[in-house]
């Protein structure tokens, strides 16, 4: 592995971010040599490899930081059941730990357009929209819609921040908590009535497979076309 010429990079944790019961921020120092190299678009996601035991293992996890309002690169981190890495980087990872760390990549952006903006997120699947969501508050007129599922209030990531969005722009950000403990989850004709309330917006997607199943089903019900839809 190379320090400083690729594919790997240091870079340091300036800080961790408590998030939920379950998730982690990081935020990573980006010396003045590596800003051009770690310059990224909403969306994108950087490649970790992280040495653990006898193995390197990589992962990936997406900026959910917004490259035009704010100067740092923060990625957040959900624990999974049994996880290796999402649960050493919870457990292990402190403010001036050194990781290993590969530029920014991903197609998973803003398109050209200035059509309305339907977001489908659950879970850490929150982390590019949050990202996607800030840039197109600050640089498009675009409406938007995130409609956001969790388990529970208590796993909402970004809650404060997606708050005070929504209240910062009534007329553009619409929020939407699906709480699987008070709504159950969401199921193809609820998925479809939202998908029907915008057909002309670009869909945005992520989260667990089943969910992203459910959103892609009320999708292709609605007719909506490919290059409308983000996954
Ligand atoms: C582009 C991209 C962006 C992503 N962004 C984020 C993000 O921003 N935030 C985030 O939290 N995650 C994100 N992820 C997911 C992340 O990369 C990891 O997949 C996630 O953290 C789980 O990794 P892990 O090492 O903890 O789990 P793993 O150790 O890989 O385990 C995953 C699951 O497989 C099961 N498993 C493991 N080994 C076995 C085995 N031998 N037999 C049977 N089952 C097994 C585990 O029980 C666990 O449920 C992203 C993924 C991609 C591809």
């Amino acid at each position: 592995m190379t320090n400083q010429a690729g594919p790997y990079f240091d870079l340091q944790v300036e800080r961790v971010i408590d998030e939920t019961h379950d998730a982690r921020s990081f935020v990573l120092t980006i010396p003045q040599e590596l800003e051009a190299t770690f310059a990224y678009r909403a969306g994108q996601f950087l490649t970790f490899g992280v040495p653990l035991g006898d193995h390197h293992l990589v992962r990936c996890y997406s900026l959910a930081s917004c490259p035009e309002t704010e100067s740092e690169h923060k990625v957040t981190v959900k624990r999974i059941d049994d996880g290796r890495i999402s649960n050493w980087f919870n457990e292990n990872v402190e403010a001036g730990h050194t990781l290993h760390v590969m530029k920014p990549a991903g197609h998973f952006c803003l398109a050209d357009r200035q059509t309305p903006l339907v977001f489908f997120g659950a879970g850490s699947g929150i982390t590019p929209i949050a990202s996607l969501i800030k840039t197109a508050l600050a640089t498009t007129k675009r409406r938007l819609h995130l409609v956001y599922a969790n388990r529970d209030a208590d796993s909402v990531i970004f809650s404060t921040e997606l708050q005070a969005l929504a209240a910062q722009y009534p007329d553009r950000f619409e929020l939407t908590h699906r709480l699987d403990d008070v709504d159950g989850f969401l199921d193809v004709p609820a998925a479809q009535k939202i998908v029907a309330a915008d057909p002309g917006a670009d869909f945005y997607i992520c989260g667990p497979g089943v969910f992203m199943d459910v959103v892609e089903a009320a999708l292709a019900a609605g007719s909506v076309a490919e290059e409308q839809i983000f996954i």
